[in-house]
């Protein structure tokens, strides 16, 4: 009799499925793991992948981000660079990965002294961004050290910004803080300039800003700089996993149907 070892199983589902989150199939929102053959083929960057995943029903599509050249390694992002530092070094170590990335070989080209600083401005932010979430009105004194700190955070990667992530989200809680205290133009200044810094990178998460953006937009009744947002958000949704639309008049038309009815908007 043939035993199966339960060890050697669970390490190929564990080492190979996929997480999924809130995947419509039917009229149900799915979440969960699943196990797909051939993409489980495609090793992981944390940056710099190639192609990216989605899922449609039960299938999944893998589509290339930009040229491939022949030999080229296929790459997907098993979980996104610019996730919290910390757990994407420990799903790494855990699945026995060492990524060749650029933001992978920046971490380990930093010195402990760079490591330790980091560490310190973190712990610091994070008890700031703290006080300045739980208040209405928070402090214009408050949000002025909390933009201090996060600007010496960046300033440890000022040779390589689009690749300074642990800034991303405290920036996009310092706009949410002006908004709340009434400066929408400061608030939509602090967003873009987020934009601007990430926009030759593939971040999903990146459409969470823009939204924030159009958003702004419309409140101070900018709505010919809001249409221009929205555009980016729909091309930045769509086109990553269905390719450039070719026909100029029938994208936006296309591209909101598909986000509507199929769920694709990559937030
Ligand atoms: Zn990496």
């Amino acid at each position: 009799m043939n035993l199966a070892n339960v060890d050697i199983i669970g390490n190929i589902v564990g080492l190979n499925s996929f997480e999924l989150n809130n995947i419509i199939v039917g009229n149900s929102s799915l979440s969960g793991e699943g196990l797909w053959i051939l993409p489980s083929y495609f090793n992981h960057s944390c940056i710099d992948e190639n192609g990216t995943q989605y899922i449609l029903g039960d299938l999944m599509f893998i589509r290339s981000l930009r040229p491939i050249l022949q030999g080229e390694e296929l790459l997907v992002n098993y979980r996104s660079g610019e996730s919290n530092n910390e757990i994407r070094l420990m799903l790494l170590k855990s699945m026995g990965i060492d990524c060749q990335c650029r933001l992978c070989k920046l971490d380990k080209s930093e010195t402990p002294e760079t490591t330790h600083k980091r560490a310190q401005l973190l712990n610091t932010v994070e008890k700031l961004l703290k006080l300045v979430t739980n208040e209405p009105e928070p402090e214009p004194s408050l949000i002025k050290k909390l933009e201090k700190t996060i600007f010496e955070l960046h300033n440890l990667r000022k040779e390589h910004p689009e690749l300074e992530f642990d800034t991303l989200e405290p920036n996009r809680i310092i706009s949410l803080a002006y908004r709340k205290n009434g400066n929408l133009r400061k608030a939509l200044s602090i967003l873009k300039g987020v934009y601007n810094s990430y926009k030759n990178v593939y971040l999903k998460n990146i459409n969470w800003i823009v939204l924030d953006i159009v958003s702004l937009c419309t409140d101070l009744k900018q709505m010919e700089e809001a249409r221009k947002w929205v555009d980016i958000l729909l091309k930045g949704s769509v086109e990553p996993l269905l390719g450039k639309f070719k026909d100029e008049d029938k994208w936006k038309k296309e591209a909101l149907y598909l986000m509507e009815k199929k769920k694709l908007i990559r937030l």
